[in-house]
């Protein structure tokens, strides 16, 4: 596996490649990989004939100053994973070689923004729609694979390719779990042994909800999931919304829907989590 910093590098190394008829995937991460990034690069060393990842704790997108620098760092590990799943290439630029001014470029997701992290993490899309744009550009993948597990950055991410006209497919992977359920996050590091148990219970409440939705009004499941988080002491809970999967805006009833997204944010001690579950409303 080659190890590239710089965007100039990157670039030609592509552009060689893409000439000579090669089918590139890609995997963009923030490292501190686990089985949930190993699954999409896995599935793109299986798709393409290049696999590209990137690992890059981008700045512009946290919203909380402590967040990004907490966020763990731990390249020697990963480079070793990125091996064992015949990863061709790592992409790993300093903050300075991808911003090398500030960006004052805004992007508007219109609705799909104003809910859930849109409105809680004020610019925090607006960060990775700049990152992600970059990233395309400099790698010009055949397909970049995203996981469910941040199901909302999905749907924005395949609003860019569409809005600009970006050259290939995205593909998305369903959300990876510890045994507990917790959903595997590289924010997960941070917590405690005791707060990772504590975690397990988004899981449980989202499979809650999951076994209430087509017997209750939408209203009366949040709030015995909102009732059932608040009275674990341990647990912050952000917000539970029930919405449609593709636009991500919160469903009053789901009558008429075939199914329904179920996303949870929380905080467990200092650190900030987030889950969904897709729900299947003909299945009964
Ligand atoms: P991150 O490094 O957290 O920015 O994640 C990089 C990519 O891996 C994103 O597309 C995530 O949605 C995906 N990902 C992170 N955690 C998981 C997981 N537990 N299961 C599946 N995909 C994941």
């Amino acid at each position: 596996m080659e190890v590239i910093k710089q965007v100039s590098t990157i670039r030609e190394k592509m552009q060689a490649l893409r000439c000579s008829g090669k089918r590139i995937g890609f995997v963009p991460t923030m490292g501190a990989l686990h089985e949930g990034h190993l699954q999409l690069l896995r599935a793109s060393a299986q798709d393409n004939d290049i696999t590209v990842c990137s690992i890059f704790v981008n700045p512009t997108q946290f919203n909380n100053p402590e967040d990004y620098k907490l966020y763990p760092r731990t390249s020697e590990q990963d480079i070793a994973l990125l091996k064992s799943v015949n990863c061709d290439f790592l992409f790993l630029p300093d903050a300075e070689e991808v911003y090398t001014q500030q960006t004052l470029l805004q992007f508007s997701f219109g609705a799909l923004e104003q809910v859930m992290e849109g409105e809680h993490r004020p610019g925090h899309f607006n960060g990775v729609a700049t990152i992600v744009s970059k990233l395309f550009h400099y790698i010009t993948p055949h397909k970049a694979y995203f996981g469910q597990k941040d199901l909302q950055q999905v749907a924005i991410v395949r609003q860019l390719i569409q809005a600009l006209s970006f050259n290939l497919d995205l593909v998305c992977y369903p959300t990876v779990r510890e045994e507990s359920g917790l959903a595997m996050s590289s924010r997960n590091k941070r917590l405690t042994y005791e707060q990772r148990q504590i975690a397990a219970k988004l899981y449980k409440a989202l499979q809650m909800a999951a076994g209430m939705i087509n017997v209750k009004p939408v209203q009366s499941i949040k709030q015995e999931v909102e009732a059932y988080l608040q009275s674990i002491s341990q647990i912050e809970l952000e917000y539970f919304e029930i919405a449609d999967p593709n636009t991500l805006q919160p469903l009053q009833d789901v009558i008429a829907t075939n199914e329904a997204a179920l996303c949870i944010a929380a905080h467990v001690g200092s650190v900030r989590l987030i889950d969904n579950m897709l729900v299947n409303l003909k299945e009964g």
